[in-house]
């Protein structure tokens, strides 16, 4: 499947907020948009106000951006989210949120949502009991998550597990650290989705 393979950092300052595409570099000084908070390329420094449409579009590809979803595939999600009960901005993260590769995020087995689509692809993970290589699969609540025996000597898994046990689990997940299994309890409220975005503006540029 096609997707981004681009400089990530870029894609941070386009959008000009830190969207964590890294790993451990997003959390040091290191961070290149921490060092340059401005758009890359030649007129960066210069770009002038957006219009109503030119914020709407960023706002989109910001969140396809942190969840490395490609358009055809977000689009999907947005018509999938107008059809479900409830605010469909709301419901679009809900439904990111519910990610295979997300949840390996979230649960810590990965430093970015980017290595744990690697790993969901590879094989290495379970959900209750069966192996699921599908990155996009919708995890449900009371799913549990599960890496493979062979997963859990992988040092990257180790430090990102001990990392992600440091900042804390979110609370719709629970995670058992020493056995390298966790559970998705509950989809998230939108205020513990806590990512820099306006979902309105996303609605607002597919409705027009
Ligand atoms: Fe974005 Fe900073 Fe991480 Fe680079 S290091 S991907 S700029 S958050």
């Amino acid at each position: 499947m096609a997707r981004y393979r681009g400089p990530l950092c870029r894609l941070c300052r386009r959008e000009g907020v830190k969207l964590f595409l890294k790993g451990t570099r997003c959390y040091t000084e290191k961070c290149a948009f921490e060092r340059r908070k401005y758009p890359p390329g030649q007129h960066g420094h210069n770009r002038g106000k957006l219009s109503d449409y030119g914020l709407q579009l960023r706002e989109k590809q910001k969140v396809k951006r942190i969840y490395g979803v490609m358009e055809r595939q977000f689009k999907n999600y947005f018509e999938k989210a107008t059809k479900m009960k409830g605010i469909t901005g709301e419901n679009l993260l809900k439904l990111l949120e519910r990610r295979l590769d997300n949840v390996v995020y979230r649960m810590g087995f990965a430093v970015n949502r980017r290595q744990a689509r690697q790993l969901v692809r590879h094989g290495y993970f379970m959900v209750n009991g069966r192996k699921v290589d599908i990155p996009s699969y919708l995890v449900k609540p009371g799913d549990v998550i599960e890496i493979i025996p062979k997963g859990k000597e992988l040092e990257i898994v180790k430090e990102s597990l001990a990392l992600a046990e440091q900042r804390g689990f979110p609370g719709w997940l629970e995670v058992n650290v020493e056995e390298m299994k966790g559970k998705f309890v509950r989809i998230p409220d939108r205020q513990e989705i806590q990512l820099p975005v306006q979902e309105q503006l996303i609605v607002e540029f597919y409705s027009k």
